[in-house]
C-alpha cells in the first residue's frame, strides 16, 4: 500500500502511543480524513485481516462480526464517522482465523485536530477468547472477570451501572427438559441479553442461569429500558429444538457513584437487590437504594466497613438482649438476642440496615457463627441463674443452606457448655425459599438434640399456613404489625385471634411481639398467648445491663 510519508508518520506515532498503554489488547488507529487505519500485528494474525495498514478497516472488521451483533456495531461506527459520537465501548463476537466466534470488548475514542474537527479514531480490542476467566458455554467472562471489572470500574472513579440478572425458576427447565436443553437456554438467553445491551455495557456469565452487566454508558433509565426490552422478549419466549419456552427474568441493579468501596460490597448490594427482584415474581428490576434519609455513599461505606469487620473477627458487633415474658405469670421466660454494630464512624447501627445485604454475601456464615457463639456464651451465664431460661437466636435462611449447619450448632453447644434445651432458633418465613426436605432434616436433627424452633414474624410473609403444616415449630412469634393499636382496633383483634388459633391447632406456643403498653398487653392476653415481648418490659439492652436487671 502506498502511503504518503507524513500521513504514515502521525498514524504510527499515535499507534505506538496507544500500544504502550493498551498492553495485552489489539490496538487500532484510524486516520478519519482518508479512512486509513493501522492495526496490531497480533490482530491481523488472529483474525486473518488483509494487513497492518488497511483502508475501510471498519467495513472489513464488520465482516468478522457475528450477524446478530453487526447492526449495533455498524450503528456505532457510523455515529463516530459522522461525528455524532465521540467514543464507543461495546462488546461483540468476532470470527477468528479458525472460524470461531470469540467475545471481544472494543473501546475507542475520537481525537480532534486543532480546529476541533474529528481527526483520528483510536482504541483497543480485548479478545476474551485469549483470557483464562471465560465461561466456555457462552464465551462471556465469568464471575471472576465480573469482580475484576467491578474493581477496575471503581478504580476509574467514574459513575457506572452494574446489575445481576437471571432466569426465574431455571431449575424447573432443567428438570423438565434435561440438562443439555437447559444449557441451550442459557446460551440463547446470553445472546438475547447481549444484543439488548451491545453498546451499553459488558455482559458476564455468573453462576447457573445468572448474568452480570457493567455499563459505563447507560443512565439508570436506559439500563431499565434495556432490561424491560429483554424481559418482554423472554416473556414472549423462543423455540429451541422445537420446544417453545418462555420465562420471567429478574434483575437487581445499582448505580455506583461513590468509590470508597470494594467489588464485594457492590456484589453484596447486587445480590440483595436481585433477591428482592426475584421475590416479587413479576420480573421487575430492583435498584439498590439506601434507606430513607441515608445517602448511597454512606450506605456503601457502612456496608464496606461492616464487611471488613467480619474479617476482623467480627470486631464492632454486639448482641443485645430483649426479655421475653411468660404471659400469664409475668415472669422472665428468656430473651431474644438481637445484633447491633458500632464503630466511631457510624455510631450504633441496627440490623435492618445490614443484615439483608450481608445475608447474600459469602461471608455471612462467619457472622452467623459469631452470633450463635456469643449468644451461647452469654446465655451460659444467664442459665446458671435462671435454669429454664430460653435463649432465642435469629437465623438467616442462608445459614440453613450452609453444609454442616446442624453439626456446627452442636459443636458450638459443646464448646460453650450451653444446654441444647435452652436454645430456640428463630427462622422467618423466608426459609420457604429453601428446599423443604433439607430444612426438615436439619430441624429434626437438632430437635433430637433438644434444640427448639420458632417461626418469626408470623403473618407478614406468604405461605404461613402451609409452612406450619410442613414443619413443626415449638413457638410461633406473631409480628408486631398485628398488635400495634390492637386495644381499639377490632380488625386486629380478629386477626390475632385467628393467627393464635392457627398456631395452637398446629400445637405451637404463641409469642406476641411489640407489646408497648399496658392496654396492648391486656388486649393481647385475652387470646391466651404463651409469652410476650416488647418495650413495655424492656428495649433490647447490652449483656451487662441484661444480666444486672433481669437475671
Ligand atoms: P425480629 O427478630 O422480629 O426482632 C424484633 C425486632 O422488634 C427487634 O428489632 C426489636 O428491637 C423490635 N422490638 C421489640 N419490641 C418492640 C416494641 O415493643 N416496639 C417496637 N417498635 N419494636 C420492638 P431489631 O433489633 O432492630 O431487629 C430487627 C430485625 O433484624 C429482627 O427482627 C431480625 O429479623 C433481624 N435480626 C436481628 N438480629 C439478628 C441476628 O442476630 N441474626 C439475624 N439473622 N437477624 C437478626
Ligand atoms: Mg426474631
Ligand atoms: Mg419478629
Amino acid at each position: 500500500m502506498n502511503i504518503p510519508d507524513k500521513l504514515k508518520r502521525t498514524l504510527d506515532e499515535i499507534f505506538e502511543a496507544f500500544s504502550i498503554v493498551c498492553e495485552g489488547t489489539y490496538v487500532y488507529v484510524n486516520d478519519m480524513s482518508v479512512d486509513l487505519s493501522r492495526w496490531s500485528r497480533t490482530a491481523v494474525d488472529a483474525f486473518d485481516l488483509p494487513g497492518e495498514y488497511m483502508t475501510n478497516a471498519g467495513g472489513i472488521w464488520e465482516e468478522h462480526i457475528h450477524p446478530e451483533d453487526r447492526e449495533a456495531y455498524h450503528k456505532s461506527i457510523d455515529e463516530i464517522m459522522r461525528g455524532a459520537a465521540g467514543s464507543h465501548d461495546m462488546q461483540y463476537r468476532a470470527r477468528n482465523r479458525q472460524g470461531n466466534y470469540v467475545m471481544c470488548t472494543c473501546r475507542g475514542v475520537v481525537i480532534h485536530d486543532a480546529e476541533g474537527k474529528p481527526a483520528y479514531f483510536a482504541g483497543s480490542i480485548r479478545n476474551h477468547g485469549l483470557e483464562g476467566d471465560i465461561d466456555v458455554m457462552t464465551g462471556l467472562r465469568d464471575q471472576k472477570g465480573f469482580l475484576e471489572d467491578l474493581e477496575e470500574s471503581l478504580s476509574e472513579q467514574k459513575p457506572f451501572f452494574a446489575a445481576i440478572l437471571g432466569i426465574n425458576g431455571f431449575s424447573e427447565i432443567n428438570t423438565l427438559y434435561g440438562y443439555d436443553f437447559g444449557n441451550l437456554v442459557i446460551q440463547k438467553t446470553a445472546r438475547l441479553y447481549l444484543t439488548q445491551t451491545l453498546n451499553g455495557g459488558r455482559v458476564y456469565r455468573l453462576d447457573g442461569a445468572r448474568f452480570g452487566l457493567i455499563s459505563k454508558n447507560f443512565t439508570p433509565e436506559q439500563a431499565e429500558d434495556a432490561f424491560s426490552r429483554f424481559r418482554d422478549r423472554t416473556r414472549k419466549g423462543f423455540t429451541i429444538d422445537g420446544i417453545h419456552i418462555s420465562f420471567v427474568v429478574s434483575e437487581g441493579g445499582i448505580y455506583v457513584d461513590s468509590y470508597e468501596v470494594n467489588s464485594h460490597t457492590i456484589l453484596a448490594c447486587l445480590e440483595s437487590a436481585y433477591r428482592r427482584s426475584g421475590r416479587n415474581m413479576l420480573g421487575d428490576v430492583t435498584i439498590f437504594s439506601a434507606r430513607a434519609g441515608q445517602k448511597q455513599a454512606e450506605a456503601l461505606a457502612l456496608l464496606s466497613d461492616i464487611r471488613e469487620s467480619v474479617f476482623q473477627k467480627c470486631r464492632g458487633f454486639l448482641l443485645y438482649y430483649q426479655p421475653i415474658m411468660n404471659a400469664e405469670s409475668q415472669t422472665l421466660r428468656g430473651a431474644e438476642a438481637l445484633i447491633r454494630y458500632r464503630d466511631d464512624r457510624h455510631g450504633l447501627v441496627f440490623p435492618d440496615t445490614f443484615i439483608p445485604f450481608l445475608e447474600n454475601d459469602s461471608i455471612f456464615p462467619e457472622l452467623g457463627s459469631w452470633i450463635l457463639r456469643r449468644a451461647m456464651e452469654d446465655g451460659a451465664r444467664f442459665v446458671q441463674k435462671v435454669p429454664d431460661f430460653i435463649m432465642n437466636v435469629n437465623l438467616s435462611y442462608v445459614q440453613l443452606e450452609q453444609a454442616g449447619f446442624a453439626e456446627e450448632v452442636k459443636r458450638l453447644l459443646d464448646e460453650t457448655g450451653f444446654p441444647a434445651r435452652n436454645l430456640c432458633l428463630e427462622i422467618t418465613e423466608r426459609c420457604r425459599f429453601l428446599d423443604l426436605q433439607l430444612l426438615k432434616s436439619i430441624m429434626n436433627d437438632l430437635r433430637q438434640y433438644g434444640v427448639k424452633f420458632a417461626l418469626d414474624d408470623f403473618g407478614t410473609g406468604f405461605s404461613s399456613a402451609s409452612l406450619l403444616n410442613d414443619l413443626s415449630f415449638d413457638t410461633i412469634k406473631i409480628d408486631r404489625a398485628f398488635v400495634t393499636g390492637i386495644a381499639v382496633d377490632t380488625k386486629k383483634q380478629d386477626a390475632l385471634s385467628h393467627l393464635a388459633g392457627l398456631a395452637r391447632t398446629f400445637g405451637s406456643d404463641v409469642c406476641v411481639e411489640g407489646i408497648e403498653d399496658e392496654a396492648t398487653r391486656e388486649a393481647v392476653n385475652r387470646y391466651h398467648v404463651t409469652s410476650l415481648q416488647g418495650y413495655l418490659y424492656s428495649k433490647p439492652v447490652s449483656a451487662e445491663v441484661f444480666e444486672r436487671d433481669w437475671v
